[in-house]
Formats: C-alpha cells, sequence, structure tokens
C-alpha cells in the first residue's frame, strides 16, 4: 500500500477539463457534441508569433534560459505595462513561467500553511480553492453575486479579513462569469488593506484585454501603495490565443522575486526558450489579431446572451469581459450539475457547472463562447427543445 502524504486529498481539479473528456468521448461515439465548455479562444495563435517561435529555434535558442526568463522578454513585458497600465515597471521583478497557473500556484505556496487564511473569489477559477487546501492553508470563499455584476465587494473582502489572511485573491475581468470589477471598488480595497499591512494581495488579470463596451481595465498596478504587496498575475494564453504555449508572467514584489524565481528553479528551471521569443514577437508585433478577435467575441456576446435569456427558466445578464455567459438557470429546476449532464447528454452541448467554481455558483452555468456564431445558435436551440421536454 502507498502511503501519498495527506495534502494531496486536498488538491482538487478543474472539472471543465472532465467536461471536455467526456465530450470528446461522446464524439468517439459519433455524437455531434458543441463544446461550449472550454475556456480557450477558438483563434489561432497570430503567424508572426508563430514564426517568432521557429526563427528562435533555428538560430539555436533551445538551451536553458534563466529561471525569470529571458532580460528581452522582461523588458517587452515591462513596455507593454507600461504602455497599456500607464505605470512604470521594473523588469527585474516580472518574473516568467509556463502559463498564469504557476504563478497563481507559487503564489500561494509562498503564502500558504496550516493557521494561514487565503480568501479567493467563488465562484471563481477553480484551481484557487484547490491550490489553497493543498498548501494548508484555510481557503476563504468570497461570494460574487449576479445582482452585483459578479464583480467583487470590497466589503465582501475585508469583512472576511482577519489577523491570519495572509493572501487576498481577485480576479477581474473574472472566470466563469465575465465579471469586471470596476476601479472605484479597486479603490475602495486598496484603502481598505491599508488596515492590513500584513496582508498580500494577487490579482489575476489574464482577461485584462478582452473587455466589452468601452469598458477600461482596473489593474493593481494603478495603486502605488500596495507595490510591495501585490503580485499581478498576466499571460498569453487568452489575449494572444497561446493556450497551449503555456507562457505567463507576474509583477511580483521586490521582495518576493528571489523566493519567486526559487520556485522556479525548483520546479521547472525555466520556460523552454522558443515560446519565449514567441511572447516577444507577440507583445511588440501588430496586435490587429487582438482587435480582431476581440470584435468576434463582442459579437458572439451579444448573440448568446439574447439566446440564453430566450430559454424557459433562464436569465443571464451581460457579462462585461473575457468570453463566458453565466446564466442563472434556477427557473429550470435542475440544479448545475444536473443541467450539465441533461445538456451534455440529451443536448450535445458541453456546458461547465456553476459549482465547479464553487459552492456559490449553484444555480448557475458557464457558457464558453470561443465558438462559432453559427454553433452556438445550435446548442441553445437544442437545450431549448430538451427543456420543452
Ligand atoms: N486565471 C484565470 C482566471 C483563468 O481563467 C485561467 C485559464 O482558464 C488562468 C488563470 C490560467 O491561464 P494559463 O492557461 O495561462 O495557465
Amino acid at each position: 500500500m502507498l502511503h501519498v502524504a495527506e495534502a494531496m486529498g486536498r488538491l482538487g481539479t478543474e472539472t471543465a477539463f472532465d467536461v471536455l473528456a467526456r465530450a470528446a468521448a461522446l464524439e468517439r461515439e459519433g455524437r455531434d457534441i458543441i463544446n461550449l465548455g472550454i475556456g480557450q479562444p477558438d483563434f489561432k495563435t497570430p503567424g508572426h508569433v508563430v514564426e517568432a517561435a521557429v526563427d528562435a529555434l533555428k538560430a539555436g535558442h533551445h538551451g536553458y534560459t534563466p529561471a525569470n526568463g529571458i532580460l528581452p522578454l522582461r523588458q517587452a513585458v515591462a513596455s507593454d505595462l507600461e504602455a497599456r497600465r500607464g505605470v512604470p515597471v521594473d523588469p527585474d521583478t516580472v518574473v516568467v513561467v509556463p502559463g498564469g497557473k504557476v504563478t497563481m500556484f507559487f503564489a500561494i505556496l509562498v503564502f500558504g500553511e496550516p493557521g494561514a487564511e487565503i480568501l479567493y473569489p467563488d465562484p471563481g477559477f477553480p484551481i484557487y480553492h484547490s491550490a489553497v487546501a493543498f498548501s494548508g492553508a484555510k481557503p476563504v470563499p468570497v461570494p460574487l453575486l449576479e445582482e452585483n455584476g459578479f464583480a467583487f465587494s470590497a466589503d465582501d473582502v475585508l469583512s472576511r479579513m482577519t489577523p491570519a489572511t495572509r493572501l487576498v485573491i481577485v480576479n477581474t475581468p473574472a472566470n466563469p462569469t465575465g465579471g469586471v470589477t470596476p476601479k472605484e471598488e479597486l479603490d475602495k480595497l486598496a484603502e481598505g488593506l491599508t488596515a492590513f499591512p500584513n496582508a498580500a494581495i494577487m490579482a489575476d488579470e489574464i482577461y485584462s484585454r478582452m473587455l466589452y463596451d468601452g469598458r477600461t481595465h482596473a489593474s493593481i498596478l494603478h495603486y502605488p501603495a500596495l507595490k510591495d504587496r501585490a503580485i499581478m498575475l498576466d499571460g498569453w494564453s487568452k489575449t494572444y490565443a497561446m493556450t497551449g504555449w503555456r507562457l505567463g508572467y507576474a509583477v511580483w514584489p521586490k521582495s518576493l522575486v528571489e523566493g519567486a524565481t526559487r520556485l522556479c528553479i525548483n520546479c521547472h528551471s525555466c520556460v523552454n526558450a522558443a515560446t519565449q521569443f514567441a511572447g516577444i514577437a507577440a507583445l511588440e508585433g501588430p496586435q490587429d489579431a487582438v482587435d480582431a478577435m476581440m470584435e468576434t467575441f463582442a459579437e458572439r456576446r451579444r448573440v448568446i446572451v439574447d439566446a440564453l435569456n430566450s430559454l424557459p427558466g433562464f436569465r443571464c445578464i451581460e457579462p462585461g469581459g473575457a468570453f463566458y455567459a453565466f446564466p442563472n438557470i434556477e427557473g429550470t429546476g435542475l440544479t448545475a450539475a444536473q443541467a450539465q449532464d441533461l445538456f451534455l447528454d440529451k443536448a450535445g452541448v458541453a456546458t461547465v457547472a456553476g459549482t465547479s467554481f464553487g459552492g456559490y455558483g449553484e444555480g448557475y452555468l458557464r457558457f464558453s463562447y470561443a465558438n462559432s456564431t453559427e454553433n452556438i445558435e445550435r446548442a441553445v436551440e437544442r437545450i431549448a427543445d430538451v427543456l420543452r421536454g
């Protein structure tokens, strides 16, 4: 009998991957499945980005790089942040990692241990809860509410903080809800955190370029008072349709850069070299592919929200960002898990139960609109047929 570490029992997963596997199995049986469960853009990585990686390999960039990323990439990140967020960033505080998830895991390992408390959004990206529990810290959910547009409320966050709070995780625009938290709320949170000088904050800003209706992004980098304790997570996966390349970064407080880099050395050594060159090309090259992708997502958002609101028992608010709709389905009389299973089995439509993102996701279903307008319309028609019985 193998004796695995007790912490393994606390490590969760991302059930979107389970849904993906079930959808793939049904497809192998010959079923026509429309996948609205997946959290990755259905676009190609821009051609010049792919070329940059190929060129880098041909030029012999196939060895280890510095663990925190090559300097030209960290400089490109700093320049991009300066241009986009309007704040100076020291390239030496940028740590490049294999995907946004790695920053999240490392930040939680840096602060999580028995006795510590870590706040995270619920419904939220499932890895927050999983990694916090794995670290031994107490996961403290902060509910995100439909009536609040799924934005987080600074008061809700602050009211859950205690002297044991080591880390506060926030995410805007958010997965799974598409909720966008307005700047005023972040202002209020930043102000409130002055009463908790020992708590760090990790802002997951991976959807920062995915905003609709002229909304602007409220970044944690805008608060100089938090500079010594804010970790800003971002990456290339969503913006540049690069989920499989595994490339992300964070801006860390100066005092934590060395620790984060040591975690890289212990875990993965460095991101593969060619991908880092692709990352430079993405940031410094033309951005028209990003703009075109967002125009397409904006159109699909309109289509899916209208279609979902036409379904009996569904109520869907307009997501302000990302590429997810998160309708309330309580009126169908189904639980989130029942709806997910019914729509996959009977309608051939893959979605993800809101409860995959935390207890406060009960009564909701996540629809990713990283699929064609035609498929979105077909999917909703099929669900309508199933609901009509
Ligand atoms: N953060 C959020 C909120 C996400 O939704 C995701 C991916 O779905 C990630 C981070 C992870 O991104 P990556 O694929 O770069 O690890």
